[in-house]
């Protein structure tokens, strides 16, 4: 089972997070600390009426480094790396979104970026503070830095950085499988 590769250390992003949403357990995020992510994860699964998988605390864990920069944790993973993965192709696809597409107002971006903050296809698998891309994403958005930009990675579906995307009217969503509360399948205006 993967393992956090040293003792102490905080996820890219600054949050603890996890979900099993199967099971009903939503997408839980915890910015200090990793005990009481665990916490919170197993009176979730008790009000889902599931049992906890256990041990919980190497679960969560687990969960962590399949969705953190590879190199975070030490074990073996399960599957490849998405090809969104490599910053150039998140980069490629965001200027050409950029490119195309009109900004939107202060007010809707600010509503759109907690949706995102708590998606579970907010991915994480690339530290955007380590390459930077989450200054470059907010600086192609044409707006200023929000606190929450920090939380915001890539979109599973439009592979492209969350901190641009919540900044864009467009490119239109393709209907493939995002969650039902994703802000681009309804108009957060
Ligand atoms: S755009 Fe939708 S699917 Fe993508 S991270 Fe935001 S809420 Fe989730």
């Amino acid at each position: 089972m993967l393992a956090f590769a040293k003792g102490g250390m905080i996820p890219p992003g600054g949050v603890f997070f996890y979900a099993d949403p199967v099971n009903g357990v939503p997408l839980l995020q915890e910015p200090t600390s990793f005990t009481a992510l665990v916490s919170r994860v197993r009176s979730a699964y008790l009000s889902a009426g599931k049992p906890a998988p256990e041990p919980l605390a190497s679960t969560v864990e687990a969960y962590i480094c399949e969705h953190v920069p590879r190199g975070f944790c030490i074990g073996s993973y399960t599957g490849n790396p998405p090809d969104f993965m490599t910053p150039q192709a998140v980069k490629e696809r965001s200027r050409d979104a950029a490119a195309r597409c009109a900004r939107a107002d202060p007010g809707t971006v600010k509503a759109r970026a907690p949706i995102c903050g708590g998606c579970v296809d907010n991915s994480k698998a690339l530290c955007l503070s380590c390459t930077g891309l989450t200054d470059w994403a907010v600086k192609m958005a044409g707006r200023t830095k929000m606190g929450i930009d920090d939380s915001l990675g890539i979109c599973r579906h439009d592979r492209i950085l969350v901190s641009l995307l919540v900044s864009l009217n467009g490119p239109a969503p393709k209907p493939d499988g995002r969650p039902d509360n994703c802000w681009r399948l309804k108009n957060v205006n």
